[in-house]
């Protein structure tokens, strides 16, 4: 259940936190869409003899990379085929991925959909005429054959403003409130005692009560999304911690998952959106919807000149693909500023005005060319609205009015995810069904066994941006990805009838938790301002550490994303000494409490991404990320996945090169 909100200020951390201990069979950890996903599904399977937990760090009504509300699905099948899909994300994500995931995913996804309009999502639609019906127009549902309006092939818009909301709703209802452990943050999965390489429980800490809790389970799900503010933001002073993605989504998921062994993929992979300069606001609508082009200072359209075909070509050695890969977009942007052509506008005034003339073309009077263009504008701001209200404030605050001047755009700093865009991740099975590849060798190199989606680890499973290799999911594949691992976890459950044992005491593991707020009560007295101290680091000190680390050697924006072998040695040697002193992390309330374990969290995710991009030497994701050393997309070599594995036992990593395997026809190549 929720607890309340914070009372003016933070709540002091004591040194003694009551600790409580819970057994149950599935321990969900997370509260986004992939866990709403299965939240929701769970119960279906499993009769009230199995004990489910939830746990969000936050409340679920506004929490993950939907809370604050989205614009558009942007993954909806249709009337698609499902191979088209898996072409697309391939494509998009250069030619390395897990097809058998993203067709399991694709035959999925549309039901969750439904769900969402079910359950009170406006989903706009199209009249007879092919025109959009404002949404208090009554429409056909998307299960009654009603047709959305689609931005591109793959997309719908939605009136998503309350998207997590609603989705949240019925997930708790499923659960039961009771079993719904909000305000409560996991910060470690626990092995089994007795079992090699099973999962058996979990500790983390309330943030709203000097309590410590202890789970021990059969199954879990870790589904924490991507990792934010691991790379120092472009935001600055009072708008730092400005992100495109949920600045909560703490690299967790990865991190938890892979401490206990669970083998990682594709770790290097990364995702650059370009985004609206300032207020990160969406620009999915604006190209898809509205036609909008991007212009650079000069005023030229640069994405289709003649000379970006060109440059395309250097990194898409099998051709040009009907949609030019996200990264590669972002090259050409890179380029430019580069280039000194900077800044790139996102031409709102061209497109917008381009659709005025279309009308009158078409013989529209001026009357109602005025009633659309109010319709127009009403889309254009509630794509902002609905989504990133920040930059709705930031239009207004500035005076713009879109359709008189373009909006600026830049690539942000870089995001970790497995959902979007990007596709790193844990590697995990696929469905255990005849048409997905039987691979020889270790599970890191398997592409199923037995359960899908679980982890190398045995009874760990993860969703959304947890599952590697298979982007494109988005806030609707998240969630139907949560519900294929329900029925799993179930099953594992039945299946299975050890009694989970962990190695350590609970007061052990309470101590753990516990120690930055011990550390921090020890020495406070030595300084006369609490966060300037010779024996601790605060968090935030701590993660400023971490952004410059990155940002000068990991590829971020100081950088243009370039990086090298070189560079990259400096960063591990840099992670490592954070590594270190992150034991010196000390937290005096509860809130910083949080922040020393996002910390930990995020270096670790972070020391697994430079891991990576330092094994893969070739420059897959131009946009994302270059390595000097290596500037080249080289599929001779390295059109496969990358695999790393931590040994909680030896404290070694070991990274590895899996084999990609085509499953869905390869001509044309993407
Ligand atoms: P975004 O608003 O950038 O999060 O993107 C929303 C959706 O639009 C995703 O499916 C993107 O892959 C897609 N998208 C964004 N920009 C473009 C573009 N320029 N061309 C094609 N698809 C795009």
């Amino acid at each position: 259940m929720a607890l309340p909100n914070k009372p003016r200020g933070e709540i002091a951390a004591v040194v003694d936190p009551e600790v409580v201990e819970h057994s149950c069979d599935v321990l969900i950890v997370g509260g986004g869409m992939a866990a709403c996903g299965t939240a929701f599904e769970i119960k279906k399977w499993a009769d009230d003899s199995l004990k489910i937990i939830l746990c969000d760090k936050a409340a679920m009504e506004r929490s993950g990379a939907v809370a604050q509300g989205l614009s558009a699905i942007n993954t909806y099948i249709g009337e698609n085929a499902i191979e088209d899909y898996v072409k697309m994300v391939r494509n998009d994500l250069m030619g390395v991925v897990r097809e058998d995931l993203i067709y399991d995913l694709g035959r999925h996804v549309d039901e969750s959909v439904k769900l969402f309009e079910e359950w009170g999502l406006p989903v706009w639609k199209k009249d007879a005429d092919g025109n959009t019906l404002d949404g208090a127009k009554p429409a056909p549902t998307l299960r009654e054959g009603g047709a959305p309006v689609r931005t591109g092939k793959w997309q719908i818009m939605i009136n998503g403003e309350s998207y997590k909301c609603i989705v949240a709703e019925p997930a708790k209802k499923a659960l039961g409130e009771e079993n719904c452990m909000e305000r409560t943050f996991i910060v470690k999965m626990l092995l089994d005692k007795n079992l090699d390489n099973t999962i058996a429980g979990a500790v983390g800490f309330s943030t709203r009560e000097n309590k410590v809790h202890v789970f021990t389970c059969k199954a879990a799900l870790v589904a924490c999304g991507g990792a934010v503010n691991i790379f120092r933001p472009r935001s600055t002073g009072e708008g730092k911690g400005r992100a495109w993605y949920p600045v909560w989504n703490a690299g967790s998921t990865y991190t938890m998952c892979a401490q206990v062994g669970a083998t990682l993929t594709m770790m290097e992979n990364r995702f650059t959106p370009a985004r609206f300069k300032d207020g990160y606001g969406p620009v999915g609508a604006w190209f898809l919807l509205f036609k909008a082009k991007v212009q650079n200072g000069l005023g030229e359209f640069y994405a289709g000149s003649d000379a970006a075909k060109e440059e395309l070509q250097k990194f898409m050695p099998y051709g040009a693909s009907a949609v030019t890969p996200t990264c590669l977009r972002n090259h050409l942007m890179v380029n430019e500023f580069k280039e000194g052509r900077g800044p790139i506008y996102m031409a709102t005034d061209v497109a917008l005005n381009a659709f005025l003339e279309e009308k009158r073309a078409a013989g529209m009077n001026e009357k109602d060319i005025k009633k659309y263009w109010k319709h127009l504008e009403s889309e254009a701001w509630e794509d902002f609205l609905d989504m990133s209200v920040g930059q709705a404030g930031l239009w207004a605050g500035a005076n713009i009015e879109p359709e008189k001047t373009g909006s600026e755009i830049m690539p942000t700093e870089p995001y970790m995810l497995g959902s979007h865009s990007g596709c790193c991740g844990i590697w995990t099975s696929g469905p255990d069904e005849d048409w997905v590849p039987t691979v020889d060798g270790t599970r890191a190199h398997q592409y199923k066994w037995g359960y899908n989606r679980m982890t190398t680890v045995d009874g760990l499973f993860t969703a959304g941006d947890g599952v590697g290799a298979s982007g494109h999911k988005f806030s609707s594949g998240s969630h139907a990805e949560g519900r294929i691992v329900a029925k799993q976890l179930v099953k594992y459950c039945r299946d299975k009838s050890h009694t989970p044992e962990i190695a350590q005491s609970a007061q052990e593991l309470a101590d753990e938790i516990y120690a930055p707020v011990k550390l921090y009560h020890e020495h406070v007295g030595a300084t006369t301002h609490a966060d300037v101290n010779p024996n601790y680091v605060k968090p935030s000190g701590l993660m400023m550490r971490l952004m410059k680390a990155t940002d000068e050697y990991g590829g971020g924006v100081a950088t243009y994303y370039m990086t090298s072998g070189k560079l990259l040695g400096i960063c591990m040697d840099l992670l490592e000494l954070m590594r270190e002193d992150s034991e010196k992390m000390a937290a005096g309330d509860l809130h910083e409490l949080l922040r020393c374990w996002e910390n930990y969290h995020r270096i670790w995710c972070v020391e697994a991404h430079i891991r990576h991009i330092q094994f893969r030497e070739e420059s897959r994701y131009p946009g994302f990320y270059y390595r000097s050393d290596f500037p080249k997309v080289d599929d001779e070599n390295w059109k496969c996945f990358v695999n790393s594995t931590y040994d909680p036992k030896a404290g070694e990593w070991k990274c590895e090169k899996v084999d990609c395997v085509n499953i869905i026809e390869t001509d044309p190549w993407l």
